[in-house]
């Protein structure tokens, strides 16, 4: 019985000690990713910007050129109203330059609104690359960071885990279920008893109750927080 107690006050040591050492670690490894998210949203809004600018430079080119041939054109009818020998084909002439002003007109009125949306799109796009540069310099740190910590306590972990592997191996499944259904709720699951007391809830242990579990030969609960009362001797003798 002595081990089973043992055991699981080492169970508890064990815990607290990979509680402590997940907790260094704390949320950096989702602020991390959550960093790496923002920045892959920036940088798409960084592209489509990009995209959207490309666009209308190509188009505002293609209307330019268009304008310059309607421009042509209206100085060839011109050109051709001089020479016509009648009203009829006089007219048909008016009515093409009417037509290629009305064109012209109508890509002026196209380029000027490009040309305001860019100015917006470009002071977007000036944002959103500063904001890129910033994330990528936090996010290095950060990454450096976790690396950093991941570094110093992947080894401690990973034989703190394999001894809990072991602490748990030597429990009975029942005893195994009573120290979880408690850690769950408590914290920790196995309380010594310190200057004739609790020391999970620091309520005083009744003197006969401290000579049975002196004993070390019955699993006590303690009748206020609920947790596994083990004597001061196997809190001495159990150490990680
Ligand atoms: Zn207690």
């Amino acid at each position: 019985m002595k081990s089973i107690l043992q055991s699981l006050y080492l169970l508890q040591l064990l815990d607290t000690e990979l509680d402590d050492l997940r907790e260094l670690r704390g949320d950096l490894p989702e602020t991390v990713n959550a960093m790496g998210e923002d920045l892959a949203a920036v940088e798409q809004r960084i592209e489509e910007i990009e995209e959207a600018l490309k666009r209308s430079a190509t188009e505002r080119s293609l209307k330019e050129k268009e304008s310059l041939e309607m421009i042509a054109k209206i100085e060839k009818y011109k050109g051709q109203q001089l020479e016509v020998t009648n009203n009829k084909e006089y007219d048909a002439l008016t009515r093409e330059m009417e037509s290629a002003e009305t064109t012209i007109a109508t890509n002026e009125a196209l380029i000027q609104e490009w040309v305001e949306q860019n100015v917006d799109l470009k002071a977007s796009l000036e944002q959103f690359t500063a904001k890129r540069e910033e994330l990528v310099k936090d996010l290095e740190v950060k990454r450096e960071e976790l690396k950093e910590i991941l570094e110093t306590t992947a080894e401690e972990e990973i034989n703190l885990e394999q001894r809990r592997e072991t602490a748990v191996g030597e429990l009975l499944p029942r005893d195994m279920e009573l120290y979880s259904r408690i850690r769950g709720a408590k914290g920790k699951a196995v309380a010594p008893i310190r200057r004739e007391s609790c020391s999970g809830c620091y309520n005083v242990v009744p003197p006969q109750l401290i000579l049975e579990i002196k004993k070390n030969d019955r699993l006590f609960i303690c009748e206020h927080c609920g947790r596994i009362l083990v004597s001061e001797e196997i809190a001495h003798e159990t150490k990680i």
